[in-house]
This record gives C-alpha cells, sequence and structure tokens, in this order.
C-alpha cells in the first residue's frame, strides 16, 4: 500500500510539538529538515516539512493527506478540509489593536479606517459580521510597525504576550478569533485504516496529557 503523507511545519513555533506529537505515537523517522521529506520506518507513512501557509492547500489538493496547522491558517487559506483533531497546542488569538493614543473607541469606530494585516480573508468575515466597512491593507509580516508609519489606523495580528503590540505603542482593542494547531485530513479519507490507527494514537497521547 503506499505510504500517506502528513504535512507539517518545516520551522517556527509548531514546528517542535508537531514532530514530538508524532514521536510520540511511536512513529520512528529521522528530523531532517534540510530533506523536506522523511519517511517513517515504523509506520506507512512520509512527513513532508513545508511552510505552514503551503499546508492547507496541499491537504485540499490531496498532494498530502494529513496536516498539522494553525485554525488562523486554515480559515485563512479557506482550504477545504477535515478537522481530524485539536490539538492543544500552538495556541493564540487574532487580535485588533491600535494605537495607545488612539481616538477609536468602539467596533464601529472603524468606519473608514484602516487595518493592516497578514489575514485579509479572516479579517474581511469579521468586518462583515459586524457590518464595518474599514479598508484592508495587506501586508505580510512586521504588521505592528504599520499604525507608527502612518500605513494604517490598525492592525490586525496575532498576539500572544502582547510585548511586541507595547513595544510598537500600540493596545489590543478587540479579540477577531482564538486558534490552535490542528490534525487536518483531505475530505473523503476518514475511513482509511491507516488514519484512523494514527488518530487514535494521537487521542491517546492527548488523553495521557490531560
Ligand atoms: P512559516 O515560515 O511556516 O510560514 P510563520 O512565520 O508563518 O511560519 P510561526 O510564527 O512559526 O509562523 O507561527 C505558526 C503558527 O503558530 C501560527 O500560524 C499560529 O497558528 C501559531 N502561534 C502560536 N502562538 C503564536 C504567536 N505568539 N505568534 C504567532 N503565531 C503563533
Ligand atoms: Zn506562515
Amino acid at each position: 500500500m503506499k505510504n500517506l503523507k502528513i504535512a507539517i511545519q518545516k520551522s517556527g513555533r509548531l514546528n517542535e510539538k508537531s514532530v514530538q506529537l508524532l514521536k510520540n505515537c511511536g512513529l520512528d523517522f529521522e528530523n531532517y529538515k534540510s530533506s523536506l521529506i522523511t519517511t517513517v520506518s515504523n509506520f506507512n507513512l512520509e512527513i513532508l516539512f513545508l511552510r505552514d501557509d503551503d499546508i492547507p492547500g496541499y491537504v485540499e489538493q490531496g498532494i498530502a493527506d494529513l496536516g498539522i496547522v494553525g485554525e488562523n491558517v486554515i480559515d485563512e487559506t479557506q482550504a477545504k478540509v477535515q478537522y481530524l483533531q485539536r490539538l492543544g497546542f500552538g495556541r493564540c488569538s487574532l487580535k485588533l489593536a491600535i494605537a495607545k493614543d488612539s481616538s477609536i473607541e468602539r467596533l464601529e469606530d472603524l468606519n473608514g479606517k484602516s487595518i493592516a494585516t497578514s489575514y485579509p480573508n479572516i479579517l474581511r468575515n469579521f468586518l462583515n459580521e459586524y457590518k464595518i466597512n474599514a479598508d484592508i491593507q495587506e501586508i505580510s509580516g512586521s504588521v505592528e510597525i504599520a499604525p507608527g508609519l502612518g500605513l494604517s489606523d490598525a492592525i490586525c495580528d496575532i498576539v500572544s504576550t502582547g510585548g511586541t503590540l507595547k513595544s510598537n505603542g500600540l493596545k489590543p482593542f478587540a479579540d477577531v478569533r482564538s486558534s490552535e494547531a490542528i490534525l487536518i485530513g483531505r475530505e473523503g479519507l476518514e475511513e482509511n485504516p491507516i488514519i484512523c490507527e494514527l488518530l487514535q494514537r494521537v487521542q491517546s497521547v492527548l488523553r495521557a496529557k490531560e
């Protein structure tokens, strides 16, 4: 039988915990980050190391069968994938933030303002839900410097401790969504016996942690 493929983050905040979870499931593999693909010696599985942004699309297209990625990225890419299991790590929240001395006080005050973000789709849905008409400035990183530079009136970004906001003269203003890492699967694969076996192992690792 052909090996299944699971895509995990190559490097970054989810890499270590994703690797650890798979090892805790009893999977034996070399963690060669430079080779981008590694074979599990004792299970029908190959591991692909990718940028997190690419993972939902790979799974949607069936290039990978499974993936581990943050909900924020799944939502932003709008990929159609199956949620198999919430993993309890990589917790963070996507928030709106404004300058410390901003005159913005309520969500409605964002009408006519501009908001910088790397999450334009999530932000657009959020603004639509609250019927707010704001201009979304999409930038790919260092979003926190945008208000100080005059690019935007607010930002929408992932905040964990708030330290980066503070050092850029910003303060959190509203929660857009929270997120954690999710084991996702290609649609229509739920009955696959190898996936069921892996999912059971993942669930027992998670239960042992409770
Ligand atoms: P890549 O190079 O794979 O694109 P990245 O820079 O986009 O990586 P990371 O900063 O490594 O991403 O974050 C990966 C994921 O970890 C985020 O999408 C989010 O789901 C989660 N996460 C948890 N805590 C944080 C945090 N404090 N800041 C950012 N992301 C966090
Ligand atoms: Zn990324």
